[in-house]
């Protein structure tokens, strides 16, 4: 079903892609701006100021609760004020009757360039991974692949209700490939912490017990291409950590990332444990830090990551299908560490926090059931209330990449980094509880409008991004060669 846009711009409403057709359709790009398709309040420009109408709005800040038809104004990208009936002369306006509005999901942990080989590696043991996508195909990606899977991957991660992610790159095989992925992140209009990691060239000499310290391009970045912490890409460090490098390559990352004042996040524990123990015994423990899996800790090292205020990444269906153990949603929690959710890999997994955050809490609570069921009684009351997984793939993703104070919850003075969801759809209506709406009956076809810094990315279930529109057969046959080169 295609409309018109007001440009004449022939658009899909359907949520998947089609390429490889002189004419692409069944995308939801269209050209020209979002605000084309809104009408001001008295016909002003309104060119600073947004005004969200009458929505149901679950702010996620304990100050504000839940609110019924309340209206958030924007202005020059900040939260200007949340309630009833407010004054905005101007302002252009999204009516959000009947619609659930929450912040923007942020995903703490993707791996964006592996958009380019979507949907190969969902029979992949975690072994088979490493060695197929670390060892081989990482290696076939040149810069233009890594601008070209940051770019459509972080889109996708807009289209399905995500404004924030923390970027995990690990083929930063030359400052050509790290520097195109940064372009990629900024064509796609997303809010990134990019977490610069090490080359995908040679798995053998920066992931097995590696003696290399992080690349030194890291002072570049540092220096020129993040001179503020205060902009919509900032810097983070992704250091391979006590799983894969020795003690004292750990503990110089580690040092590195706290001299250049920016978080570290290392993939730990879903191989194995003791990797927090070492931490502990090297002196590093820190609230920088981020522990990604963490699976396989024992009890004592998840009580370590509480203690120390460091916070965890759980992304639930690469956990399960890779064999890295059971999802530690509910250990972090108990353990007072930051709990989050992300999604990993779009090569083997769904990409949408939906999905990862129902599985997340679900899992737990089939964790937290076993006992009683192995006992054969029944229980009592359901474990975890849904407001929680929310919480974590919010506020507590804010916090866990330092973006608390900016973004996270719908708050006056943060910045409108905004999801509207749909409680119209046949999956969605009616809406009784917004949050067991968003939580366990919302998916990507109900994500109506994306906000990032008050600009409008996604409205009317339609992604605005000319550059991607234009790339789209790009993607598509960069995948495909980067998998007929690889021996896998
Ligand atoms: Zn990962």
């Amino acid at each position: 079903m295609a409309d018109e846009t007001s440009d004449g711009t022939a658009v899909s409403r359907r949520n998947y892609l089609k390429a490889g057709a002189a004419t692409l359709s069944g995308i939801v790009f269209a050209s020209g701006n979002a605000a084309a398709d809104q009408h001001t309040a008295d016909g002003g420009s309104g060119e600073d100021r947004l005004l969200i109408t009458d929505g149901t709005v679950v702010t996620v800040d304990p100050q504000h609760g839940v609110l019924d038809d309340a209206d958030i104004l924007v202005e020059d990208g900040e939260i200007a004020a949340l309630g009833t009936n407010l004054d905005a002369g101007g302002a252009d306006v999204i009516d959000a009757s009947g619609s659930v509005v929450v912040p923007g999901f942020v995903n703490s942990h993707l791996h964006t360039w592996e958009a380019g080989v979507r949907g190969v590696a969902g029979d992949w043991s975690f072994l088979e991974y490493l060695e197929k996508m670390l060892g081989e195909i990482s290696a076939n990606y040149r810069p233009r692949d890594a601008y070209l899977g940051n770019l459509f991957g972080a889109v996708q991660q807009l289209n399905a209700g995500t404004t924030t992610v923390l970027d995990w790159f690990h083929i930063a095989n030359t400052p050509g490939h790290t520097d195109r992925a940064i372009e990629g992140l900024e064509d796609a209009g997303i809010r990134a912490v990019f977490a610069h990691g090490p080359p995908g060239d040679d798995s053998a000499t920066w992931w097995d017990n590696s003696d290399v310290t992080h690349p030194d391009d890291i002072q570049r970045l540092a220096r020129t291409t993040f001179p503020s912490d205060d902009g919509l890409l900032t810097l983070a460090m992704g250091i391979r950590g006590p799983d894969y490098s020795t003690d004292e390559v750990v503990a110089q990352d580690i040092e590195t990332a706290r001299e250049l004042g920016i978080p570290a996040s290392m993939h730990i524990g879903s191989l194995g444990g003791g990797g927090v123990r070492t931490l502990d015994e090297l002196g590093l423990l820190g609230d920088d830090l981020n522990y990604v899996h963490a699976n396989r800790l024992s009890d004592a090292e998840h009580a370590l990551i509480g203690e120390s205020g460091g916070s965890v990444s759980t992304t639930p269906e690469v956990e399960l299908q890779m064999g890295m153990g059971m999802p530690v949603f509910g250990k972090a929690i108990d353990n007072g560490a930051v709990p989050t959710i992300g999604v990993d890999v779009v090569s083997n997994v769904s990409d949408d926090m939906f999905t990862q955050a129902r599985m997340a809490l679900q899992v737990q609570r089939g964790l937290d059931n076993q006992d009683t069921v192995e006992a054969g009684q029944q229980i009592q009351t359901v474990s975890r209330p849904a407001r929680r997984v929310l919480e974590a793939s919010t506020i507590d993703g804010a916090r866990a990449l330092g973006l608390e104070d900016r973004i996270g919850s719908i708050t006056p003075g943060k910045r409108a980094d905004i999801t509207v969801i749909d409680g119209g759809d046949l999956n969605t209506a009616p809406v009784h509880d917004p949050v067991e709406t968003v939580v366990f009956q919302s998916g990507i076809e109900n994500v109506d409008t994306v906000i990032v810094d008050g600009e409008i990315r996604k409205r009317n279930g339609l992604v605005y991004n000319q550059t991607a529109q234009e790339h789209l057969d790009r993607l598509v046959a960069s995948g495909r060669r980067m998998l007929r080169e690889s021996d896998i």
